[in-house]
């Protein structure tokens, strides 16, 4: 609410709103846009035709919930209309044209609009198969009209309408709808051009290379089972790529092979009169467009799963530092890159069996929280830092010369005597912590004997007295 208060004052949201495109006109535009595509492309090939604003209206209906009002699924349909007679088209065939369009896209809308955002954007292992659902209720749609509007329209049977009207729509949906549903947001760190650039890498254009090959291939060899070539290359597009650069490769793929299906390049020029034969040509084309987006979205569901269990398995929930094998692994590289040189700390805090004691072991574990934290505010962010277990935390600074890492350590022992921790209910708690630190000489770093050399001197600080820093013998 207090949003809305400032932003009268200074009035700039209120001009904001004025300047952004109604949801409707968005909708408007590119349904409009993207069926004037779909007609210029006609001639191409009938059975090439690209219809792309079904696809492109259901993604945007999809992406931005705001636009599925009565007033944008009203300008989308005069949208439709207004491409066609504008274009030349009768008005029956208009009307019942877009029909078909209205049809398909509301009984596909009707499968996946209430489902959750990871599984529409394409990041679900699930996805795909609510995509195909949707796309097929679409078709089905569509192709029902279509066997009405056959006889009418086109002087032809009503079962070749049907699955004429199925396929072209199913291949629509599967191979147009992956690249609007994978679009990344505006603003989105992991953008469409930084995704553009890691696929850009020399190094990782192999897959791309060889799809192009086997597309190339598929038309030079021909027959029946040329369609069929690419599929290891999207496959392996599929594991090297994200979501949105398969889908734009999968949807090149298919306009590519439905081009050369419908000019006769595939799978014969014989065949390419057999309109039976190139209804299953494009089922086909449309089945295996399926395979590499539900890859690559099963590949980007579980490579998070692998990133939250690295972290997981590497991070100590209640401070969120490095758990012990995190940091031994961690050192132990450092150590390696420095050749054997780097200063180990090892902190204890003091009589922290009281504090649990007096305070509550909910208590304790604020104290562990925020002393983890004062310590990590002293150190370099390139140091390692873990929780080794209880009140024992260990540190290995790298660049570091023995005086320095005297003056850090005392530095982490200032932070965490100077200032009580007030926990939620006003008590304060004060609290020290011992400090043993131990250094590696050239050549003979190894984290596991800096750990129990810095242990002894550790040893030392608390029998001297604790709330101090011990340098190993
Ligand atoms: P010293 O000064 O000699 O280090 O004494 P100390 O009391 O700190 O050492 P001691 O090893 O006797 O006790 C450590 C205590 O830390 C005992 C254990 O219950 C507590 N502790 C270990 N892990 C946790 C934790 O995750 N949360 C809380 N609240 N306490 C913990
Ligand atoms: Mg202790
Ligand atoms: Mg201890």
């Amino acid at each position: 609410m207090g949003g809305v208060h400032s932003g009268h004052r200074d009035g700039r949201p209120g001009l904001y709103q004025a300047r952004l495109t109604p949801p409707w006109l968005m909708l408007a535009t590119a349904v409009f846009a993207a069926s004037l595509l779909g007609i210029f492309t006609r001639p191409i090939g009938s059975l090439a035709t690209v219809w792309p604003a079904n696809a492109v209206f259901l993604g945007l209906l999809l992406r931005f919930e705001k636009t599925s009002t009565f007033a944008g699924w009203v300008a989308a349909f005069c949208a439709y209309l207004a491409a066609d007679l504008l274009t030349g088209a009768s008005l029956e065939k208009t009307v019942i044209l877009s029909g078909a369009n209205m049809a398909g896209v509301g009984a596909a809308y009707l499968v996946c609009y209430r489902l959750p955002e990871d599984i529409k954007r394409l990041r679900h292992p699930s996805s795909m198969l609510y995509l195909a659902l949707a796309a097929v209720a679409g078709s089905v749609a569509a192709g029902l009209v279509g066997a009405i509007a056959n006889p009418i329209l086109f002087d032809s049977s009503s079962l070749k309408g049907l699955f004429f009207w199925f396929t072209a729509e199913l291949v629509n949906y599967i191979t147009i709808l992956p690249v609007i549903l994978a679009f990344p947001d505006r603003g989105q760190p992991n953008g469409f051009f930084s995704s553009l650039r890691s696929f850009l890498n020399p190094a990782k254009l192999a897959p791309a290379i060889s799809l192009l090959i086997s597309c190339i291939a598929a038309v030079l060899v021909g027959g029946g089972g040329a369609i069929a070539f690419p599929v290891p290359a999207l496959l392996w597009c599929a594991l090297s790529y994200p979501v949105l650069a398969t889908s734009v490769l999968t949807l090149l793929f298919s306009l590519w092979t439905l081009f050369s299906i419908s000019t006769g390049l595939l799978p014969t020029p014989k065949e390419a009169t057999n309109e039976s034969v190139l209804i299953s040509f494009r089922m086909g084309v449309g089945l295996i467009c399926l395979a590499p987006v539900m890859l690559a979205s099963l590949m980007t569901a579980h490579n998070d799963l692998v990133a939250r269990l690295q972290h997981l398995a590497s991070s100590d929930a209640l401070t969120g530092l490095s758990n012990r094998r995190a940091f031994r692994e961690q050192a132990r590289s450092m150590l390696e890159r420095s050749k054997g040189n780097g200063v180990a700390l090892l902190m204890d805090l003091d009589h922290f069996k009281s504090v649990n004691d007096t305070f509550g072991h909910a208590a304790g574990d604020t104290v562990l929280a925020v002393a983890a934290q004062r310590i990590r505010g002293i150190l370099h962010s390139d140091d390692a830092l873990g929780r080794l277990g209880g009140e024992e935390f260990a540190a290995l600074l790298s660049d570091c010369t023995v005086s320095g890492a005297k003056e850090i350590a005392e530095q982490i022992r200032h932070a965490v005597e100077e200032e009580p921790i007030r926990l939620d209910d006003g008590q304060e708690i004060h609290i020290t912590l011992s400090i043993g630190l131990a250094a590696a000489s050239e050549g003979t770093g190894n984290i596991d004997t800096l750990l129990s050399q810095a242990d002894e001197a550790l040893y030392g600080a608390k029998k001297s007295g604790r709330n101090r820093v011990a340098l190993a013998a």
